[in-house]
């Protein structure tokens, strides 16, 4: 393709884009809402499960706890017997010694215990909290998404159509070519080509344009950007053969 051909059809993309940023516009902050709905939603979702997956690993840790009170107690029964009936002070003090450990255990297990039931309150009113802004983000972010839905089925077929129309000028120019005006457009949030206006300045950043470069442009042997802006630079003829096409 020659630069010519490549530069038109660079432009032509560029006034379907355009296009197709007037109908994303016209769906203004909804997007980025019901995006930032479903992400909020998400995280309740994921908070209140952890608090729910919390709550029910309590409750096991709970009943081993017990069982495990339980063993203990008996264990210091039983040392407490043996102990009446010891011969030796050796004897005796190895199991005060076992009965003194056991009485430790005991005190710390009951200790974990009242961890685990106050982080239980804890958990308890957390999810009720969390449920409650769940339901209450989940009824806007329904809402707002059927908002969205509705506003993008207005423009439905216009959007297929120029996505369509897209497509056919982007396939007739090379990748490279593509990337880069994908990439100047994204920087510029706008235009990527643009024409030469008045007082030959870039139509992008109206900055007056060196006379070798207007030169340059004419010939169409490269593609040129503006030294200040980096837009593409396409000369007015472009503008004018395509002005009937799109
Ligand atoms: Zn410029």
């Amino acid at each position: 393709m020659v630069v010519k051909d490549k530069l038109k059809t660079l432009y032509q993309l560029q006034q379907v884009d355009l296009k197709l940023d007037g109908l994303l516009e016209e769906r203004g902050d909804l997007p980025a809402e019901v995006e930032d709905l479903e992400k909020k939603i998400t995280t309740l979702k994921s908070q209140v499960k952890e608090n729910e997956d919390y709550l029910k690993k309590a409750v096991v840790r709970k009943k081993e706890i017990d069982k495990e009170l339980d063993e203990v107690r008996k264990r210091i029964d039983k040392f407490t017997d043996m102990r009446i009936k010891v011969k030796t002070n050796r004897e005796y003090d190895a199991l005060s010694k076992q009965i003194d450990n056991s009485k430790e255990k005991l005190q710390d297990l009951h200790k974990e215990l009242e961890n685990i039931q106050a982080k239980e309150a804890v958990s308890s009113r957390d999810v009720e909290k969390l449920k409650v802004e769940f339901e209450e983000e989940e009824e806007v972010y329904s809402s707002k998404k059927v908002e969205l839905e509705e506003l993008v089925s207005l423009t439905h077929d216009e959007e297929k159509r120029y996505v369509k129309e897209r497509d056919k000028y982007a396939q007739k120019i090379d990748r490279q070519t593509i990337s880069r005006y994908e990439m100047i457009r994204k920087a510029t949030k706008g235009k990527a080509i643009v024409p030469v206006v008045r007082r030959n300045a870039c139509g992008g950043c109206y900055n007056v344009l060196p006379p070798q470069r207007l030169l340059d442009l004419r010939q169409m042997e490269k593609i040129f950007t503006c030294d200040h802006c980096g837009r593409i630079l396409v000369p007015n003829e472009i503008v004018e053969e395509t002005a009937h096409d799109v």
